[in-house]
């Protein structure tokens, strides 16, 4: 696997950033944080952690970062959300049943249905079989969400819990509703450096 030239941007406005940029600086790639449309500029591609997405979408509009960052994820920049990150990136939000209007790049044509897994299974871990990685993957989820793609919609489901699509990918974005940041495990921050080195034409 080639480094990318350009650094990964960790978007760093809330939540569990500084585990996404250890993850991937154990991989070899340079990283920054993002808070400032600035920033955006710089990066390769950008990861989107959790955390809590009503208040990261606030942010977003509070920094001036929403509508650049759509803006660029469109023209084909890399774009990765894990579990709140994740739900930022969907077209539609529910949550139990109601319909969110919290803000979100609108990028991805799939309902992410916020804390899907119910009080009783909050948080918890699962092995799980993810296509085009081999082995099986230790996955930890922290009110998670499902991502359910639009019928008919082109998106690839890479892995799901039961019968909810948990990994998402449609060309360069990506959408995990659980937390690679968090294990040691690298290959799902591997995953992600060869979308963007596929966007840079190595
Ligand atoms: N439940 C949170 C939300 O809806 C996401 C939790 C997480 O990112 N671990 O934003």
């Amino acid at each position: 696997m080639t480094t990318p030239a350009k650094p990964i941007g960790v978007l760093a406005l809330q939540g569990a950033f500084r585990e996404h940029r250890r993850a991937l600086e154990r991989l070899g790639a340079p990283t920054i944080e993002v808070r400032l449309p600035e920033d955006l500029e710089r990066v390769a591609g950008l990861i989107m952690p959790g955390g809590e997405s009503t208040t990261i979408g606030k942010l977003l509009i509070e920094w001036k970062l929403l509508e650049p960052l759509r803006r660029r994820a469109l023209a084909g920049m890399p774009l990765w959300g894990t579990c709140a990150g994740a739900i930022l990136m969907a077209q539609r939000i529910t949550e139990r049943g109601r319909e969110m209007d919290q803000p979100r790049l609108d990028l991805l044509p799939m309902t992410a249905v916020r804390n899907a897994f119910g009080r009783q299974r909050e948080s918890f871990e699962a092995d799980l079989t993810i296509a085009g990685i081999e082995g099986s993957f230790h996955a930890v989820f922290i009110r998670a969400p499902f991502l359910e793609p639009f019928a008919d919609s082109p998106m690839e489901v890479l892995t799901r819990v039961g019968e909810d699509a948990v990994f998402v990918r449609h060309k360069h974005l990506m959408a995990t509703s659980f937390h690679p940041e968090l294990t040691d495990d690298p290959r799902i921050h591997r995953f992600f450096l060869n979308l963007v080195a596929r966007a840079e034409g190595r």
